[in-house]
This record gives C-alpha cells, sequence and structure tokens, in this order.
C-alpha cells in the first residue's frame, strides 16, 4: 500500500484531462487561480497540486475520486480551509478537491429535529437556514462564515456550544461519503438510534479526509432558544472561574449553555490588534469568563437565576466585577469579542498553538505550571490562553520572540497536559502539523487500530497522504 509515485508528466496531463472531463474545464482551477487552496489559514504549510477540482456533487466526487485512484494520485479534500493543522493542505502532485459547489440545504424538519445538508454549504448559511425553521444548528466556531459542514465534520469541530449539545460528533446522525475506490456510501439516516453493526458515521467524522469524502450530512437540531444571558465576568483566578462553574451548574445546569476562559493577556492583545473592541468592564483583570444561558422558552427567567449566582460569587471572592448584556446588540458584542481572540492573535504575528484538553477540574493547575514550563524555557515568551472552559479544552497559545523555540514549547506545554491526562490536541486535529506527537501519544495498540482501520478502507493511500500518520509511517 503506497501513494507515493514519481513524477510522470504525462500520466500527471492525463489525469488533470480526466477530471476536466468530469467537472468541466471551467472548474478545474491552476496557477495563480489555484493558488488560495495551496496554503494553510495560518500560513504554515504550501503545497503545488496538480490542481483544484471543484465538483458539483456526489457522483462527479465520486468519478474524481476513481480517476485520482487509478492513477495513484493523491486526493485532499477542502473545504473552507479554515484548519488550522495543515490537514486541507495539499502535497506537491495532488489533487485538491474543492467542495464548495455542494451548497445545497436539502432539507430542514421541524419535527425530526434533523437538517441533511451538503458538505459545502458553510457552517453559518446552514445555521441560518435553521433558524429560519426556528431551530439551531448548535455549534459555534469563529470561523463559521468560511467552514463547511464538510470540514467541520471532518475535523470533528467543537466551539463554544460544545458544553451543552457535544462536539459536530454528536451532531451527525448520518452520512454520504465517497470511499477511495470511488465507490458512494449512502448513510443518510434521521435515526437517533440504530445500532446495525458498526457505528460509521462516528468513524467518518473526525477523519480528516483520509478515510472518505463527506458529500452530505444528516445533522441534529436542537430548537432555537428563546431567551438568553450572556454575562462577561472578571474572576480572582482560574480556581475561582472552577468554583463559579460549579455554582452555574448547581443553579441551572441545562440552561448553562457556554462557559468561556479568556485570560488578561489574550484579551489585551485583542484589544490591541482589533479595531472597534472594547474592554466591557472598568478595571482590567487577570482572568475573565464568558457565559451563555439560555433557554428555549421565551418567558424563562434567567437573569434572576445568574444574577443570584453572581452574587453569591461576589461574596465569596470568586467574581471581582461582571457585567451583563442587556440587549441583542450587547450580546453580540460580548460574543464578538470572544471570536476575535484568535485572528488577533495571527495578526500580532508569531505564536505557537496548543489546542490541549485536561479533565475540568485539573484546568487551574495546568495554566500554571505551562506558563511556569515555557517562561522558564523562553523568558521573553508572552502566555496568552484562552478556550472552552467548561469543556477542559484550553488554546493555550503563546507569542514567542524566537519562533525556533516554538517547538520546544509546544512540548513542554502537550507534556504538562499528558501528566493530567490530557490530549495534545483537543478540537484541532492532526493534519499534517501534529502526525509526530500523534505517533508518540498514542502508539502500540491505538496505532495499530488506526492503520488497521487505513488500511481498510483506503488500501492504496490515496485520501490525504500524509495526514494523520506521517508520510513514511502510512503512504
Ligand atoms: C478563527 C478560527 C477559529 C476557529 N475556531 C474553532 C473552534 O472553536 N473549534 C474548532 O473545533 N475549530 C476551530 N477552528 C478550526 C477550523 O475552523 C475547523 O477545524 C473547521 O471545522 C474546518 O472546516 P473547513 O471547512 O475550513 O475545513 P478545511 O480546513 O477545508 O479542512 C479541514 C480537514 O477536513 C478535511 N475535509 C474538508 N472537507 C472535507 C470533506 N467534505 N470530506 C472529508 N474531509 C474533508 C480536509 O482534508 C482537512 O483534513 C477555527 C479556525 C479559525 C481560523
Amino acid at each position: 500500500m503506497s501513494g507515493i509515485r514519481r513524477p510522470d508528466h504525462d500520466r500527471d496531463q492525463r489525469v488533470v484531462e480526466r477530471l476536466g472531463a468530469v467537472v468541466g474545464p471551467g472548474h478545474v482551477l491552476r496557477g495563480a487561480d489555484a493558488a488560495p487552496f495551496c496554503t494553510d489559514w495560518r500560513g504554515l504549510f504550501t503545497g503545488a497540486p496538480l490542481a483544484v477540482v471543484r465538483p458539483a456533487d456526489a457522483a462527479q466526487v465520486a468519478a474524481c475520486v476513481a480517476a485520482c485512484a487509478a492513477a495513484c494520485v493523491g486526493v485532499v479534500a477542502q473545504g473552507g480551509n479554515t484548519g488550522l493543522c495543515g490537514g486541507a493542505t495539499p502535497r506537491d502532485g495532488e489533487i485538491v478537491l474543492s467542495l464548495g459547489r455542494l451548497r445545497r440545504v436539502r432539507d430542514v424538519d421541524p419535527v425530526d429535529l434533523v437538517m441533511e445538508v451538503e458538505a459545502g454549504v458553510t457552517l453559518q448559511a446552514a445555521r441560518l437556514a435553521a433558524a429560519e425553521a426556528g431551530l439551531d444548528l448548535p455549534l459555534g466556531i469563529a470561523s463559521e462564515g468560511s467552514a463547511q459542514i464538510g470540514g467541520v465534520l471532518a475535523t470533528n469541530a467543537g466551539g463554544t456550544a460544545t458544553l451543552r449539545h457535544g462536539t459536530a460528533r454528536d451532531l451527525a446522525l448520518g452520512l454520504e461519503v465517497v470511499l477511495a475506490d470511488g465507490r458512494i456510501w449512502n448513510g443518510l439516516r434521521r435515526l437517533r438510534k440504530d445500532n446495525t453493526g458498526y457505528a460509521l458515521t462516528k468513524l467518518f467524522v473526525g477523519s480528516e479526509g483520509t478515510l472518505g469524502i463527506i458529500t452530505a450530512a444528516c445533522l441534529r437540531l436542537v430548537p432555537a432558544a428563546g431567551t438568553r444571558e450572556v454575562a462577561f465576568v472578571a474572576v480572582a483566578s482560574p480556581e475561582a472561574a472552577l468554583g463559579f462553574l460549579g455554582l452555574l451548574r448547581r443553579a441551572d445546569d441545562a440552561a448553562l449553555a457556554a462557559f468561556e476562559y479568556i485570560s488578561g493577556a489574550a484579551l489585551r492583545l485583542a484589544l490591541a490588534q482589533i479595531e472597534g473592541l472594547s474592554d466591557p468592564l472598568g478595571a482590567p483583570a487577570s482572568h475573565y469568563v464568558l457565559l451563555e444561558m439560555s433557554s428555549p422558552r421565551a418567558d424563562a427567567l434567567l437573569r434572576p437565576v445568574l444574577e443570584a449566582v453572581l452574587a453569591e460569587a461576589m461574596e465569596g471572592g470568586l467574581v471581582t466585577d461582571a457585567v451583563l448584556a442587556a440587549s441583542e446588540a450587547q450580546r453580540d458584542a460580548l460574543w464578538w469579542l470572544r471570536e476575535t481572540l484568535g485572528e488577533a492573535q495571527q495578526r500580532a504575528g508569531a505564536t505557537v498553538k496548543n489546542d490541549i484538553s485536561v479533565p475540568i477540574s485539573r484546568i487551574p493547575d495546568f495554566l500554571r505550571q505551562a506558563a511556569a514550563v515555557c517562561v522558564a524555557l523562553e523568558p521573553g515568551v508572552g502566555v496568552v490562553p484562552f478556550g472552552h472552559f467548561g469543556d477542559g479544552n484550553i488554546h493555550f497559545n503563546l507569542m514567542v520572540p524566537d519562533a525556533s523555540q516554538g517547538e520546544a514549547l509546544m512540548h513542554a506545554v502537550g507534556e504538562v497536559a499528558r501528566g493530567m491526562g490530557g490530549s495534545f490536541s483537543a478540537e484541532h486535529g492532526i493534519g499534517q502539523l501534529k502526525t509526530g506527537s500523534l505517533g508518540e501519544w498514542r502508539g502500540g495498540v491505538e496505532m495499530d487500530i488506526f492503520g488497521a482501520i487505513k488500511d481498510a478502507l483506503d488500501p492504496r493511500g490515496v485520501l490525504n497522504p500524509g495526514k494523520i500518520f506521517a508520510c513514511n509511517s502510512r503512504t
């Protein structure tokens, strides 16, 4: 099984011509037209594919994959290209299959609480379609204007609604997938219960384009929120944030929709980088929480509950200051602040991104220990963490004066998480950035199982070679 092959200009030309015959020559991009598809969002990886091909439907995707498989050319599925680990970036001589033309919302069913949507629909468009039916697709990520359903599923995206509704995998009821041999698996079932054999939908979700190409999905919906309360809160410490989370859970666990952590340093960086952003509180603090409570009921009395918890938390010294949004515009403004953090860090320059998770109870220890090891390694480092505190997932990001220290810092942060039974990639996946860590962290039996699954579904190593598995270990 090998996806590696010798360069062969004539064969490459024939593959591109064959693909052009499938999708129409106007949907085969090369040269400058292909450039936006060749580099990842962070600018870490670039490749020179033979072409970027834009199929219109599952049948065309299948024909493209079959043509590439026959010629042993690697196929890289690409959605919105917002992935943070280089998973959608081609290597030289591969074909990028861009799914953006599969953009139909096929159905929104308010009785089954399900939507059927094609892979190239952006997450934002899918959420808008659900909202028009009074429903919500409960998955919130800052890149939702560009990220597509196929990419969101292929990376098992998490985000700000995971606390209550789980990750993309929890929302996926059924999929349509093009396999490595060009066959189409129609698993577009809408069932809440279905114990008929292996859970293939769950397997393809999170497989980063290495097991199959997702062309459509049935996704679980929930009733839209009728009442929302959003608060921006300064907490005394990460331990205080944990205590505050406990108070909220005890007061009304079912209504708690999001509990996000923002370090003071991350907020100050965003204020400096993003025009129009302002500090919602009067005085600077070292640690903040952005939280949301919501209910499908329009008359739910969440505000008194939240005010009572805040009063108790202030009395107990957990919370030092807080503001509650008084309007939809203010709610949006507080969430905008949270959503700009990644973009702000990107603009500020050299960053090391660590997407770790630990048991929630260990977050305060993690934040302290990880900061200490980073400062010990690189005294000039800027520690700017934020993330999904309620899921135990912190983006322990760093501003580094010396980019060559990036790998050592990433490793050191990972080791702190590992010591706490954590993960080195909570929601961004492996891509090509973290293949080394995967082998190191998940060696032995687990890697053997991964390899057996890959061999079974993609024996020729055509689908996204060099992703999840390092180039020399598989493909
Ligand atoms: C500002 C910003 C904020 C973000 N916030 C979050 C966050 O809160 N939570 C989170 O989880 N992620 C977050 N991300 C990461 C990213 O947005 C998600 O990983 C997203 O799910 C990727 O979707 P995409 O369509 O851009 O996928 P792409 O980047 O195009 O692809 C990602 C991977 O999926 C594969 N793929 C794409 N489409 C398909 C398909 N149809 N079939 C099979 N494989 C496919 C690709 O080959 C690649 O391996 C953020 C990114 C940015 C830039």
